[in-house]
Formats: C-alpha cells, sequence, structure tokens
C-alpha cells in the first residue's frame, strides 16, 4: 500500500525519501526580525520525525520591511546563520530534507510591518487602500539583488534546496500576471517580457550557488480573473524553467485576483481541474513536478502519483493536524491520523488574529517543543464536566499522560461545541469519530446525557475536577432579542440558520469578525453593532489592521455605540456618538460570548471541594486557542 508515496526521488542530485511534501505554511512562530524560535525550531523537528521527506520552510523575506507574515522568517543577516544551520541540521538528523523558500510579497506585504509603500509592477487602482510602489528598472535591478543577497547562503546554511515563490500576486506572481503587469518596458507587455525577471533572478542565483543546488518555482496554476495568466501560459513558464535550469516546480490551486479571497476560498475549490492540468504540466516537463492542492487524503495523493499527475504531492494542513502524517500512512495507522477538517478556524486566515498558526485538532501545534505528553507518576482519577473544544482534547492529553479520566456530558453525543468550524465542509464530524476512536483505544469514559449536580459531582470522589463546559451562547437582554430573525451566530456556522441579504452583528470579538467576513465573501451587507472602540477585542494574538482594514474594504459596516440597541421587527435601532441611527436588516447575529460556569465552580468550593483540585477552562475567542487552552489546563494538572 501506497507504494507511490513511499518512494524515492531525486531533485536535481538530491535523493528525497519519500513523497510526502510538509509545503510552505503561513506559521508567524519567529521573532520580530525574523529569527528562528525555538517554537519554529519545534515545528520543523516533528514533521522531520513525523516522516515527511520534504520540508519547506514558511515564506523567507528578503529583507525585513515587506514580509508576508510579521512574524515570519528572514535570514538577511550573516548572524543568523548558526540558528538557520541548528535548523537544517535538526531536520537532516531524521533523514528529511529542508528546501528554503524565498519570497518578496509585493502587495501581500504585512501593512503592521512597514508604512513604506508596497512594491509592483503597475498600478493596481482597484487596490485603492494598497499603498503602491510602481518599481522603477533600477529598483527592479535591486529586486534581483535582494534576492540574491537573501539566497546566497542558503548552501551554507545546510538548506537543501531553494524555490523561489512567483505564485498569486506576490511580487514574481504579479510580474508574470497581465491583470498586475500593464508595464510597457521590458518587464511588461508579452510573456518574455513579464517572465524576464524571473529569468534574470534565476540566472543570478545559479551562478552564486552552482549547478548543484536544486532550485523550484511556485506557480498558481492560471489567474481566474481576466485578463489573469493562463494555464496556458503557465505551462509556458514551466517549460521554459526547466530549459533554463530550474529543478522542480511547485503549482498551486488558481488564483483569484479580482477577489482578493480568504484561504476559506482555496479550502472550498473543486481539487480536479488542478489535477488534470497539472497532469498535462507534468507532461511537459523534465524536471519533476510538486502538487500543492490541500490534498489530505493519502489515498487521493497515491492516485496522483499512480495517475502522473505529479512526482510529489504536498500535504500541508495534514502535517499541521498531525506531525506525524507520513509514519502513520507508511505503517499504514490511517485511522490514527488526526484528521485535518478544513476549517481554517485555526490557521490560514485567521492566523494573524491568533498570533500564530493554531489547529482546532492539534493543540500542540507551534508548541512542539514546549507541550510535551510525559507520563504522570501519580496517576489520578480526573472528573471533567462537559465537553467543548478545550475540554476534547485535554481527555485525550490526561489519559495519555496516564490518568484515569471521565467525561459528563450533557448532550446525547458528542458535537460541535463551538460553532465556528466548519464553514467551508463539514467534516467536524470526522474528527468526532477520530476523538471517539482515540477515547476508546486511551480509556476516556464518556457518559452522554449525563449532567451532574455539584453534590453528585463531590460524591464522586475525584481527584482532580475540570469544569470544561460554558459554550452556550450567551443571550444578551436587550429589546427584540426574541425576535423571529434574530439567531446566534454560530447558528450560521452550523448551517442551523442561513445568511440574510442585510446582516446585522452584535459583537466585534473574533466569532463576529469571521461572521462577517464570512458573510462579506458571500456578497451580503453586514453592519456590526459593538459597544468597544476596536474590532477582535477578545483576541490575545497580535493586533490585526490587515484584517479590520480587509473587512471594510469588502463593505462591512462598523459602529461602536454607547448604549443597547433597539430590536424592532424589520430594523435595528443604535446611538453612536451624537446620532441615533437605523438599519435595515432580515437577520440578526449575536456573537457577544458564552455563558461561564462560575457558579458550578462556587458551589463546588461552597460543598467544601478543596480549590487547588479544581480547575475551570476559559472561554477563548478561538478555536485554535481553545484547543490550546485545553492543553494549558492538562498541563496544571500534570
Ligand atoms: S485549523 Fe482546521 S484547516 Fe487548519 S490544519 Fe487544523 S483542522 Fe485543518
Amino acid at each position: 500500500m501506497f507504494e507511490n508515496l513511499k518512494s524515492k526521488i531525486k531533485i536535481g542530485n538530491v535523493t528525497i525519501n519519500n513523497r510526502f511534501v510538509m509545503p510552505t505554511l503561513k506559521l508567524n512562530l519567529c521573532t520580530k526580525d525574523g529569527y528562528i524560535t525555538q517554537r519554529d525550531l519545534g515545528f520543523f523537528i516533528a514533521r522531520a520525525k513525523g516522516g515527511f521527506g520534504l520540508i519547506f520552510t514558511d515564506e523567507i523575506s528578503l529583507d525585513n520591511v515587506f514580509k508576508v507574515d510579521p512574524y515570519g522568517p528572514n535570514y538577511s543577516s550573516q548572524h543568523k546563520l548558526q540558528d538557520i544551520q541548528v535548523l537544517t541540521k535538526s531536520v537532516h538528523k531524521y533523514k528529511s530534507k529542508i528546501f528554503a523558500s524565498f519570497c518578496q510579497p509585493g502587495m501581500e506585504s504585512c501593512q503592521t510591518v512597514t508604512d513604506k509603500k508596497f512594491p509592483v509592477p503597475s498600478i493596481e487602482f482597484r487596490y485603492h487602500s494598497i499603498r503602491q510602489n510602481v518599481l522603477t528598472d533600477f529598483e527592479i535591478k535591486k529586486v534581483i539583488r535582494d534576492f540574491v543577497k537573501a539566497t546566497h547562503f542558503s548552501k551554507e546554511a545546510g538548506f537543501d534546496g531553494l524555490c523561489l515563490n512567483a505564485s498569486k500576486d506576490y511580487l514574481l506572481g504579479a510580474f508574470l500576471s497581465p491583470f498586475y503587469n500593464h508595464r510597457d518596458d521590458q518587464y511588461g507587455g508579452n510573456f518574455e517580457n513579464r517572465f524576464r525577471i524571473v529569468q534574470e533572478i534565476y540566472h543570478e542565483i545559479r551562478i552564486n550557488l552552482g549547478v548543484d543546488f536544486p532550485i523550484g518555482i511556485k506557480l498558481s496554476i492560471c489567474d481566474t480573473a481576466v485578463p489573469g495568466r493562463t494555464f496556458e501560459e503557465t505551462k509556458k513558464i514551466a517549460i521554459e524553467c526547466g530549459k533554463l535550469g530550474f529543478d522542480f516546480v511547485m503549482i498551486i490551486p488558481p488564483f483569484t485576483p479580482d477577489k482578493r479571497i480568504s484561504g476559506s476560498y482555496y479550502e472550498s475549490m473543486p481539487k480536479e481541474n488542478t489535477f488534470e492540468d497539472c497532469k498535462e504540466i507534468r507532461r511537459s516537463l523534465k524536471i519533476p513536478l510538486m502538487l500543492t492542492a490541500n490534498v489530505s487524503d493519502p489515498r487521493i495523493g497515491e492516485q496522483c502519483l499512480k495517475d502522473k499527475v505529479c512526482d510529489l504531492v504536498a500535504f500541508g494542513k495534514s502535517g499541521l493536524a498531525d506531525s506525524d502524517f507520513p509514519n502513520k500512512v507508511i505503517n499504514n495507522h490511517l485511522l490514527d491520523i488526526a484528521p485535518c477538517i478544513h476549517c481554517i478556524s485555526g490557521c490560514s486566515e485567521s492566523l494573524l488574529l491568533t498570533g500564530s498558526s493554531k489547529c482546532v485538532v492539534n493543540p500542540f501545534l507551534g508548541n512542539e517543543e514546549f507541550i510535551k505528553i510525559e507520563k504522570a507518576k501519580n496517576p489520578l482519577r480526573i472528573g471533567i464536566i462537559g465537553l467543548g473544544l478545550a475540554a476534547t482534547s485535554m481527555a485525550l492529553y490526561l489519559a495519555k499522560a496516564g490518568h484515569s479520566v471521565e467525561i459528563y456530558h450533557s448532550e446525547d453525543k458528542i458535537g460541535n461545541p463551538y460553532g465556528t468550524y466548519g464553514q467551508n465542509k463539514n467534516e467536524y464530524p470526522v474528527f468526532l469519530d477520530w476523538m471517539l476512536r482515540q477515547y476508546k483505544k486511551y480509556k476516556v469514559t464518556l457518559h452522554l446525557n449525563s449532567s451532574p449536580t455539584p453534590k453528585e459531582i463531590l460524591a464522586m470522589n475525584f481527584d482532580r475536577i475540570i469544569i470544561g463546559y460554558g459554550a452556550n451562547p450567551y443571550k444578551p437582554t436587550i429589546k427584540g432579542i426574541d425576535n423571529k430573525d434574530v439567531y446566534p451566530v454560530e447558528d450560521l456556522f452550523l448551517g442551523k440558520v442561513t445568511a440574510g441579504e442585510n446582516n446585522v452583528i452584535l459583537g466585534s470579538g473574533y466569532q463576529a469578525c469571521e461572521a462577517a467576513t464570512f458573510l462579506s465573501d458571500r456578497y451580503k451587507q453586514v453592519t456590526i453593532l459593538t459597544k468597544n472602540d476596536y474590532l477582535l477585542s477578545d483576541l490575545d494574538g497580535l493586533p490585526n489592521p490587515e484584517f479590520t482594514a480587509r473587512l471594510f474594504q469588502s463593505g462591512v459596516s462598523f459602529y461602536r455605540i454607547y448604549q443597547d440597541p433597539t430590536i424592532t421587527r424589520h430594523s435595528v435601532i443604535f446611538n453612536i456618538k451624537d446620532r441615533r441611527l437605523m438599519v435595515l436588516y432580515d437577520r440578526v447575529f449575536y456573537a457577544t460570548g458564552y455563558d461561564n460556569m462560575v457558579p458550578v465552580y462556587n458551589q463546588l468550593l461552597t460543598l467544601g471541594y478543596p480549590k487547588d483540585n479544581i480547575f475551570i477552562i476559559e472561554k477563548k475567542g478561538n478555536v485554535g486557542l481553545s484547543a490550546v487552552e485545553g492543553i494549558r489546563v492538562a498541563k496544571l494538572i500534570q
């Protein structure tokens, strides 16, 4: 089984042990200056240990000004060399290979990092809110030099190869695309001119690093907008790259430049077309082709290799959800793989909101070096009351550590305890099935339809009690809240209610903003009303003006209100500073937090239960953070 995925392949002169690729992903785990951190290192070591034959770094910026992520890597300074060598050596220890991915993000640069104008081939008027600097011929030469400078110590640092990111609307991708590139000089116009910058960068890097060092290019398969880059042109670029001497091509799904849409778009894209297109490109290539198309099922990956769609398959999100993904596939432990459910609630778009990449199903992500399951010296009897997401992962963690864990859950089945995942595909039950299998394996006892009173909890004589529930949406006490078209926001994510044409969202935290994105991506009108001065006030991650700006660009309105609004049959009436306003609605969604369980905690204390033996899980605004919260509390007990 999986003979193709298990087989070796050569990229240039470098032998890759199998066809599992951990592609470049947004991690945001470095320091502000782009230095590697222990968390960053831990992430890559875990994937190497987990069996990935080839691992890519996250996007390395050419300088510390134009970066994809505020905490993304930047290796421009020589004194970072030793740190990078530690990284590459650590990965090599597990027989994996590591390639560096270099990127000049152009108009995708992070707005919080710099107030400089973003480099672009030509002004793109549709993105009027983005500060753009049309590169002069002189500045293009500087970009070429920057690439050379940034990549020049790749070999010395121990990387096995490198990749130039020319996908999407990153600078090189923008030069390649007629949608962005309207220049009439030697870098614009016909295909040869648009391709010139890639060609020049390649030549310079090749001279610097020698013929033996694998160099690849990342391309979107096409731009979906007109007049964007067509599939035929991508094929031509790939062929030209092969002729130039590139050692591999990496293909990612189509890019939609006319709507700079969220990661959710990629999650929901049909992959079949990309497969067919890749197959056609591959037929024309003499160098390996890697496919990065959100493949998470190893059987599909295997089939792609069999069908000659590609030569290597990236399992990015799967590798986030389970760092041991390749080893579990290779050893045929498929049912043990923690499944990526394509929710993008912890990684992708929400990344900047939560500080660094998080995963709903993998609370260890980004903390692999710090949170390890250690066998408990004194195994305890632990009772978990209620099953929110934090408690779900916590129960497994504690059971793996050797504790005896019992869960009491008020529902008749374990279900989606938090209403924001599965906004693209409802794959959450796949995760629940996996969790139930894990509970069985690690002997977690699950009592369904069970809501013990504090007295009953006390009588059970647990060594430790964890108050894990509190996932009921808090209903604000405002006039009209019980009207027909007023719903908790999670009903929208759970598909219990459809979006309206005119939606009012009460609240400004993560859930409210996620709902606003969800609705505006579907071209619905959205008005956010909140008593907070700014959006995303409930997150403990980084500030994210990009996200807020994007909401406004999508036409979302935001009002800071000073008193509770009134909901009438068709409108919401509210006061801003000096005016009384009204907005019509056909749906109102409240995203005003969750009931907390402090009363249960207090009653247990009143009944004499020792304070030190009782733990309460804090409610988090994001599911990724929620999973981490479960592990935080579990660590306190361990
Ligand atoms: S957060 Fe969701 S989409 Fe991202 S890796 Fe985890 S399960 Fe997959």
